[in-house]
């Protein structure tokens, strides 16, 4: 005996969302799962990747009076792995005058790869005979990746005594160099991926406007926006209330590369006054390497979302893409999970929000829904009844009682059925994916504090220093 709804259609056209804002449209569902360490290493490979010229041109230009950064490390050149920087490390450590590596090595020599160029035009240049580039490319598979020449490109060939080729490297990517060298079996290819510096900055901002002009005033990326927009989106409507006046603070880490930015990694920490009311959120990684956001102060914290909206009950039926409806027996999707218990056990609103609907709906018979800001939606489906002064357009707040268990609707017993929502897209609320955080474990708050207040510290000082310095 399941417990059961009928048809779990789309609560709401995705379009209704898309139409609600910019931001929210663009807040993928995975944007909005909350990393793990490991999935958190692939987003940072990724957006290094996808970092586009223009991107990292503008994340360059973002050196906007009002961000100051700070960097937390000594060296400004980015660590590269192996010994390799022969040329860069030597034009570093010369004087700027005497800039002529030719006198200084005399077997290195430089070309830069132009419209019609060729391996092969490319060894003439340098003095290489037609048949090194042949040997060369025979000796090693890989080598083949020095053929996949771009406009611009530099290629560095060192030659020997004899004038023959002894190595040969070529930055393919900012990150990404690639190499030949001779050995006494031919020539062995070796690849090196840099691993930019990670520092810290900090961005301040007034919404003028709109909160993407001020992000972007402030020096924060297109991504760091939608970034800001998603962490603080459980208490922030960013499609419909940001005021001009509201303020943000943000303490974020940026990537750089031989001085230059070229990406940017995690918000650490960012605090958002909206109309008057201040809002922080911090990361934090628990000793199990989970990363969420919570609030500021450790012991007030508030959970992104109740886990489960009804207390002391079963779990009678789960989350599924497909399995056969009982009442129906088709196969269907069960787009929520089902809690048995009692009828009259109370259910609580998992979350802060606006009650979108509390009245009949279909299968779903009495049935409560609850917009949490603008991205995350909650459904109650089968209530026996609702609470006293739950009703359509009415606020709710988290743990707050809105109905109770009945059989309403298409129902086989007593149940709750449970969705939820990110942007219209339903999600398996006992996922580990959602972002419902638990609160921080009380055997980590100590951990938990160690880390934050010295973000929240940095925010306040930076504002501080920024605020008078704009006086002076
Ligand atoms: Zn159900």
């Amino acid at each position: 005996m399941t417990n059961e709804t009928p048809k779990a259609p789309p609560l709401y056209p995705k379009s209704h969302l898309l139409a609600a804002s910019g931001i929210a449209a663009l807040l993928s569902l995975a944007l909005l799962v909350f990393p793990s360490s490991e999935v958190e290493a692939k987003k940072t490979t990724l957006s290094l990747e996808l970092e586009s010229p223009a991107e990292q041109l503008k994340d360059e230009s973002n050196t906007a009076p009002l961000v100051q950064t700070q960097g937390d490390q000594g060296s400004p050149f980015a660590q590269i792995d192996g010994a390799d920087t022969n040329t860069e490390q030597a034009a570093q450590e010369a004087p700027a005058t005497e800039k002529k590596p030719e006198a200084k090595e005399p077997g290195h020599r430089e070309v830069t790869v132009a419209r019609g160029d060729t391996l092969s035009t490319l060894f003439a240049k340098v003095g290489l005979p037609a048949n090194a580039v042949h040997d060369l490319l025979a000796s090693n598979k890989q080598a083949k990746q020095f053929s996949q020449l771009k406009h611009g490109q530099v290629l560095q060939f060192e030659l020997d005594k004899d004038g023959e080729l002894a190595s040969l490297h070529s930055k393919v990517s900012n990150l990404e160099t690639i190499r030949l060298t001779k050995t006494a079996k031919g020539y062995t290819f070796d690849r090196e991926i840099s691993k930019p510096v990670v520092r810290t900055a900090y961005a301040h901002g007034v919404i003028k406007s709109s909160l993407s002009a001020s992000a972007q005033r402030a020096g924060l990326s297109h991504s760091m926006t939608m970034d800001m927009a998603k962490v603080l989106g459980y208490d922030i409507d960013f499609a419909q209330d940001i005021r001009p006046g509201d303020e943000f603070d943000v303490v974020y880490e940026q990537k750089v590369m031989d001085g230059k930015v070229v990406g940017t990694g995690n918000i650490l920490s960012a605090r958002f006054t909206n109309r008057g009311k201040t809002y922080t959120a911090v990361r934090y990684t628990n000793k199990q390497g989970n990363t969420s956001y919570y609030t500021a102060d450790g012991n007030s914290l508030r959970k992104a979302f109740i886990r489960t909206p009804v207390d002391f009950a079963r779990i009678s039926s789960r989350f599924s893409a497909g399995r056969k409806h009982p009442i129906l027996n088709k196969i269907r999707a069960h787009k929520g999970v089902d809690y048995a218990a009692p009828r009259g056990t109370p259910i609580k609103a998992a979350g802060d929000g606006r009650i979108e609907l509390a009245g009949r709906r279909g299968g779903y018979g009495n049935t409560v829904i609850i917009a949490h800001g603008n991205s995350y939606k909650t459904l109650y489906g089968h209530m026996q009844g609702f609470a006293k002064g739950i009703k359509t357009g009415s606020n709710v707040k988290q743990g707050q009682i809105i109905g109770y268990i009945g059989t309403t609707g298409l129902s086989t017993g007593p149940h709750l059925h449970y969705e939820f929502q990110v942007n219209g897209v339903h999600v398996d609320p006992l996922s580990q994916k959602v972002p419902m955080a638990d609160p921080i474990a009380k055997n980590e708050r100590q951990r938990f504090l160690q880390q934050s207040q010295p973000l929240i510290a940095r925010m306040d000082q930076e504002k501080a220093t920024m605020l008078a310095a704009n006086k002076r």
